[in-house]
């Protein structure tokens, strides 16, 4: 498919933001939805809206299976065995939650050690640091080399240590750098530890198979992935999902409730209280229809090209710092230029029409492992042309040449 017939398929990208057209490069905060998605959430609404898995009516029977459907379009899309491993959550930081939780009340104790990396989003540090504080278990971060890779004799030697579990970015928000998950899986796995790969960057940029990664758990969000918000996955294998205790309680999620006590659903609903995101997962099923048409190839293919025109582009302009090796990278750059706040390139370019990101990008250990307060990222998606890359580019210029 050509990029001008996917972007036909974006309505709000056909806009101006400050009188030019919208280049909109903030991909790894949330993509935009294709129409199909949009549909999806509003037939829902006109005729489908009903309560899921309790009604024996009409409605509730077909809007069930509309979202059960979506479990198993999940299933498939991810490589995972069975149905039951798809646990339905709010996002990333709900699916790591749930866990750090459900780890936190009866698994990790004092004598325990959790891995994070220092590349970790919040989303995926700050939950288990805090697992770690409730139970006495230490909380340990590997850090990552200068070119933003995890090194192997590093990520040995933590092991050595025999943590419970290991936590990681599959891409990381920052650096764009793709972590081998299937080699990190094998070598924890060797020292007994278990492994909660992060894929809010990685589920839409490159094929995830749960299987062949071998990884334990792996949680990701719609919003990233030309889905809606509000919806998002956790994955886990299902003799782990088994054992651990319930996140939150209420209706969905009971088998049989006493005056003192309850027993639990099976799995998935175990961990699924309360009435789900009906419309955002039934549109979850479309947006992963709209990647599975395009194709990963096709979507690697033309964010490869995205990434080294704008590593062209950007490495001859004086003073840059470009975070992350370039030969690993993913469709997300952060860089800082030498004398110039990162805030105000944001600002600047934002005049022009140009969405990017700046802050801490929600990283701060990284942020303070690389010693700076913060950095710009462009992140590209599917529907970013080249010509928006060479806009980007020469709009960055000109912004620099202001604030210098
Ligand atoms: N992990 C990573 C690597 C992310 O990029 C993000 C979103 N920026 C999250 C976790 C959190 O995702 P969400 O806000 O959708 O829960």
């Amino acid at each position: 498919m050509r990029t001008s017939d996917i972007r036909q398929e974006f309505p709000l990208l056909n806009q101006q933001v400050n009188g030019y057209p919208l280049v909109y490069l903030d991909n790894a905060a949330s993509t935009q939805k294709p129409e199909s998605v949009l549909s999806a959430i509003g037939d829902y609404y006109r005729s489908l809206n009903s309560n899921v898995h309790r009604g024996v009516h009409h409605l509730s029977q077909q809007a069930t299976s509309a979202f059960e459907d979506t479990r198993e379009y999940v299933r498939n899309f991810m490589g995972a065995s069975a149905k039951e491993e798809i646990i339905f959550t709010r996002g990333t930081t709900e699916a790591v939650n749930l866990l750090a939780e459900s780890f936190s009340r009866g698994i990790l104790s004092p004598a325990d050690t959790v891995l994070a990396t220092v590349s970790d989003h919040h989303s995926n540090f700050v939950p288990w640091q805090q697992a770690c504080l409730r139970s006495g278990a230490k909380f340990d971060v590997l850090p990552v080399q200068a070119n933003g890779t995890i090194s192997m004799e590093l990520l040995e030697e933590k092991l050595r240590q025999k943590p419970r579990i290991v936590v990681f970015p599959h891409i990381s928000n920052v650096l764009g750098i793709v972590n081998p998950v299937k080699q990190i899986t094998a070598m924890a796995h060797a020292y007994g530890a278990l492994v909660l790969v992060d894929g809010a960057q990685g589920i839409a940029h490159c094929p995830v198979n749960v299987c062949d990664f071998d990884c334990d758990f792996y949680v990701w969000s719609g919003h990233k992935i030309y889905g809606p918000t509000g919806i998002g996955v956790l994955y886990g294998k299902k003799a782990l999902l088994e054992q651990l205790p319930p996140y939150q309680f209420g209706g969905e999620m009971i088998e049989e409730v006493e005056w003192q006590q309850t027993s639990f659903a099976a799995l998935p609903y175990k961990f699924e209280a309360g009435t789900p995101a009906i419309a955002e997962g039934i549109a979850l099923k479309t947006a992963l229809e709209f990647v599975h048409r395009v194709g990963f190839d096709a979507i690697g293919q033309h964010e490869a090209d995205l990434v080294n025109h704008a590593f062209e582009g950007l490495k001859d302009i004086e003073g840059i710092e470009i975070y992350g090796e370039k030969t690993r990278h993913s469709g997300v750059i952060s860089f800082n230029v030498k004398g110039v706040y990162h805030y105000d390139i944001g600002v600047i370019l934002d005049q022009m029409g140009i969405a990017v990101r700046t802050g801490h990008h929600c990283a701060q250990p990284l942020m303070k492992f690389l010693n700076i307060p913060g950095c710009v990222r462009c992140s590209f998606a599917i529907y970013n042309t080249v010509s928006e890359v060479e806009y980007f580019v020469e709009s960055l210029q000109k912004a620099l040449r202001m604030l210098r």
